[in-house]
């Protein structure tokens, strides 16, 4: 466990986990299977839930603490990294921000022994257009009614803490806004409560340990202590709670980011071992352009991603600000998507080959412009605010607006 908290100790025991993960990586996406030894180091040395504050359990360590050990890892082995971003961020945030004291320990307490939450927000038919997610939650009294599908719920089926995104309705039915509700469930020991199902597992082009799972809600019951009421209530909440959503916006371009700069040094390794034309492949300037732009994409994406999670959102909210957030993750992971290509290039036909991670880490870091929040839905956001306008997407979203004065 750490006691020093200097992000530079965080580093240090980062990058002795990457060097232990390393080795296994391949097997993670060869077999399909959760990394469960890896979570059991990550969880001894203290990086699920650092950035939990102290008085639950955790470390009070900074978003930029997490972020260098995401990157460390990440160089190493995406699905590790990708854990690690999902004990630190995104519904586990939202929890230690907006939930009750009981919430916050109870959730606490399972990401602490190891536990990766899941955030169920994309349905079936609603995936950018979130808002429009069709799960009920309906008032009974002092309790909630589920009822709904989610999908591509990262972690279904291994994930205990659930953080389920539904469309909030009184008795009558009458729509309220969107809230989150917690569910927990030990689906890998097959507990999980009357109306709660993993109906399926997809099989994925990359990241291939984790997995991605559709889930089904029928008369799912959540009692009013397991309801997270963002601060600004129902009629605001999904606001709120795409507010603690930037940090793990943040997070999941830091993955990206170590990926590349994984990639990167790859390159570097094999322009001076790779002899053609009797010289290192080295000294081809044709490549060497390619390797200078390849770093410059990678140093250019972790200041953007630091800039970002050392920021604060709006009314004083402890997350990241939504457009730097959008703006990093949508740079990170375009450009690690082209450094990693770039880097498989370099090794020509070993690269494509599984010999080298090169391969793997192409099909790894692709899903980072989807997950999260599309590239285009973040551009869009990026645009709104730069053009200082909304930006609705609905067809009749501008006629709207313009009748609302
Ligand atoms: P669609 O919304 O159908 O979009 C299709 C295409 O249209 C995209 O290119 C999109 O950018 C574009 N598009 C849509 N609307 C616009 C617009 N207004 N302007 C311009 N272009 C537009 N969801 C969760 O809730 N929890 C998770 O844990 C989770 N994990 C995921 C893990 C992986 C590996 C992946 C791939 C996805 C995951 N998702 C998760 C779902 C993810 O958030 C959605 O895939 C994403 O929001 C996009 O939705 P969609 O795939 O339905 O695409």
């Amino acid at each position: 466990m750490l006691d020093n908290k200097s992000t530079e100790a965080y580093r240090t025991i980062a990058r002795e986990l990457a060097e232990k993960f390393a080795p296994r990586a391949a097997e993670w996406d060869e077999t399909r299977a959760y990394c469960w030894p890896n979570v059991a180091d990550l969880t001894d040395a203290g990086l699920m839930g650092m950035t939990i504050s102290k008085r639950y359990g955790g470390q009070g360590a900074s978003y930029l603490d997490a972020c260098v050990v995401i990157e460390e890892i990440a160089r190493a082995c995406t699905l590790s990294s990708r854990i690690v971003v999902e004990a630190n961020m995104g519904g586990i945030a939202a929890i230690m921000a907006y939930g009750s004291e009981d919430q916050k320990a109870f959730a606490a307490d399972l990401v602490l022994k190891g536990d990766k939450p899941a955030i169920c927000i994309t349905e079936p038919e609603t995936g950018s257009a979130a808002t429009e997610m069709r799960t009920t939650a309906r008032r009974d009294g002092n309790r909630y009614i589920l009822n709904g599908a989610k999908h591509w719920i990262t972690g279904g089926g291994i994930s205990k803490l659930h953080v389920i995104f539904a469309r909030v309705e009184n008795e009558a039915g009458k729509f309220e806004g969107i809230g989150a509700f917690m569910v927990a469930c030990d689906p890998v020991a097959g507990v999980t409560p009357a109306g709660f199902t993993v109906t399926e597992r997809r099989r994925t082009m990359g990241l291939c340990g984790m997995p991605e799972a559709e889930l089904r809600f029928d008369n799912l019951i959540v009692e009013d202590h397991m309801t997270l009421v963002p601060p600004s209530g129902f009629k605001r909440g999904f606001a709120d709670l795409m507010t603690a959503y930037n940090s793990q916006r943040v997070g999941a371009g830091t993955v990206a980011l170590g990926v590349a700069a994984g990639a990167l040094d790859h390159a570097t390794r094999y322009m001076k071992e790779r002899h053609q034309f009797g010289r290192p492949i080295a000294e081809f300037q044709g490549l060497q352009w390619m390797l200078a732009e390849m770093d410059t994409g990678v140093h250019a994406s972790r200041l953007m991603l630091h800039e970002a999670a050392r920021s604060q959102g709006p009314r004083g909210l402890p997350f990241p600000d939504m457009v730097m957030a959008a703006r990093a993750k949508t740079f990170a992971t375009e450009t690690a998507i082209k450094v990693v290509s770039d880097a498989l290039q370099i090794f020509g036909a070993r690269g494509y080959g599984e010999q080298e991670p090169l391969e793997r880490m192409y099909r790894d870091v692709r899903m980072f412009t989807i997950g999260g929040g599309t590239a285009q839905i973040l551009k869009t956001l990026v645009a709104g605010a730069r053009l200082g306008i909304k930006t609705p997407q609905t067809r009749d979203g501008y006629t709207r607006l313009a009748e609302k004065g």
